[in-house]
């Protein structure tokens, strides 16, 4: 069976892909309708199917999947870590390659809203990269998307991303589509971060057909990770007062996004925000005229952050220039020194003299249970350990994973605000203390490694015992940088 995306991708055929709400709020016979509009228009490859789109229950992505397909378009499914675990992950991948569906979006997933099902997160994003790869290697032709932000205007959101991405391409990703945005300085940067590492990872830039409502909402950061400037959202407030409601002036943003990012070597667009069919025609053949002029374009799709972070050209982010050592905490340097003076890691005599310790220890309930509680005592009030089992500390700076509310141990997700967490916008983002402490340390490459999910059965149990027994889920050394 041909997939019409994973060949205009391999072709360097500038491609479309068309996102379809797949929300509790639209009819589903709307949604299939729109969709057999789509598959009429040759450029569009596939329709993104939203699954938990603003962490909100909407249909069965898969049954609208299986349905548009039927109506001649391809389907490009979003599978989020909101709502299952890994074996319910596993099962839907079996479940899409039951029904010969080839495409999938792999994403964190937004935080539920409240009134919703509690989240799971039981892996990130990066981890459900690998476990899609790991279905691909037993026979499951699967093709990965996975997202990415470049509209990130301070350094540690925005580096990371770019980090990120890295791990995701390392665990098996086939394309990357970028969030909404309309800054063509931060399209620009992101094509060359890749460029500039060899990387050749197609990337489809975000198209999004903005009216006044959701310009409005995405100007107070709604959805997470979604952000309009007050420029933008004061220039789409004046269009739409034009007689057609602004109508023609937000087809025309998206057709010239479209001919920048063609001029940017983008492999293709992701459009959102309409499912119009005549409309997506619209702006397919407006870019294509627009094409010779992106470089003029480029120079107006100016909305990001006055004064925001931009990555100078040609400086890899493991060089960049150090943050001061004052700037970070001095108590990872001090388990750093420890673990350099009394090396555990590798086969020492104090590993081996532990390991029998620890062993012993283990072989007693009242005494691993102490030890457990001894452990929490000190790390609890130290890093905010939540007794997960399976200790990463060191290789995450010594911050606790488990302090993020998605869990999330690759990195930051994308619904960061200017280093502020998503789900709890009050505090800082775990992942900004990890990036300052790691380029203090002149280790942003350190960051590039892969960190498992955890071993939920080790909950409650000492890392310190599971750690020299061996039995704990942590990086493995071929996955270690630096
Ligand atoms: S990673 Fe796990 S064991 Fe380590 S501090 Fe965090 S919760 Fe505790």
């Amino acid at each position: 069976m041909t997939n019409p995306l994973r060949d205009a991708l391999a072709a360097g055929r500038f491609c479309y892909v068309v996102e379809l709400v797949a929300s509790a709020l639209t009819r589903e016979a709307r949604l299939l309708e729109a969709a057999s509009g789509l598959a009429r228009i040759p450029a569009v490859v596939a329709g993104s199917i939203t699954s938990y789109a603003g962490g909100a229950i909407g249909h069965d992505p898969l049954r609208v999947a299986a349905a548009a397909r039927a109506r001649g378009m391809t389907p490009n499914i979003h599978l989020t870590c909101v709502s299952q675990d890994r074996r319910g992950l596993a099962k839907s991948l079996d479940d899409m390659h039951a029904l010969s569906l080839e495409n999938v979006f792999a994403l964190t997933g937004d935080y539920p809203g409240a009134g919703d099902q509690p989240p799971v997160f039981d892996l990130d994003s990066v981890q459900l990269v690998r476990l899609i790869n790991e279905r691909r290697r037993s026979g499951m032709p699967f093709h990965i998307a996975v997202a990415v932000s470049p509209f990130k205007y301070t350094e540690a959101d925005c580096v990371y991303q770019y980090v990120k991405l890295e791990k995701k391409i390392a665990a098996g990703a086939d394309v990357a589509v970028t969030q909404v945005g309309w800054d063509a300085r931060k399209f620009g940067e992101l094509k060359r971060y890749l460029d500039e590492r060899g990387l050749r990872t197609p990337l489809l830039g975000n198209v999004y057909v903005l009216g006044p409502k959701t310009a409005e909402r995405m100007a107070t950061g709604r959805p997470p990770g979604c952000w309009v400037s007050p420029e933008l959202l004061a220039a789409v407030q004046t269009e739409s007062r034009a007689q057609d409601g602004g109508r023609q002036a937000r087809l025309e943003r998206a057709a010239r996004t479209v001919a920048i990012l063609r001029g940017l070597g983008y492999a293709g667009a992701y459009i959102g925000g309409t499912h119009d069919a005549a409309q997506i025609a619209w702006v397919i053949r407006r870019a294509d005229e627009l094409a010779p002029r992106w470089e003029a374009l480029a120079v107006e799709l100016g909305y990001g952050a006055a004064g925001g972070f931009y990555l100078p050209s040609r400086k890899p982010a493991a060089s960049a220039g150090r943050v001061a050592r004052s700037q970070t905490d001095r108590l990872p340097r001090v388990f750093d020194w420890l673990a350099r003076a009394f090396p555990v890691n590798r086969d020492t005599w104090l590993r081996r003299a532990l390991t029998r310790v620890f062993g012993w220890v283990d072989r007693r309930r009242p005494a691993a249970a102490l030890v457990e509680r001894v452990e929490l005592a000190i790390k609890k009030p130290l890093f905010g350990c939540q007794a997960c089992g399976n200790c990463v500390l060191s290789h995450l700076e010594y911050v606790c994973p488990q302090t993020c509310p998605k869990q999330l141990r690759n990195g930051p997700c994308g619904g960061t605000d200017q280093g502020r967490c998503e789900v709890t916008p009050e505090k800082p983002c775990i992942w900004v203390a990890v990036y300052d402490r790691a380029k203090a340390m002149g280790a942003l490459d350190d960051l590039k490694t892969y960190v498992p999910p955890p071993d939920r059965r080790l909950r409650d149990t000492s890392s310190w015992i599971n750690y020299f027994l061996d039995r704990d889920s942590r990086p493995a050394a071929g996955d270690l940088h630096g």
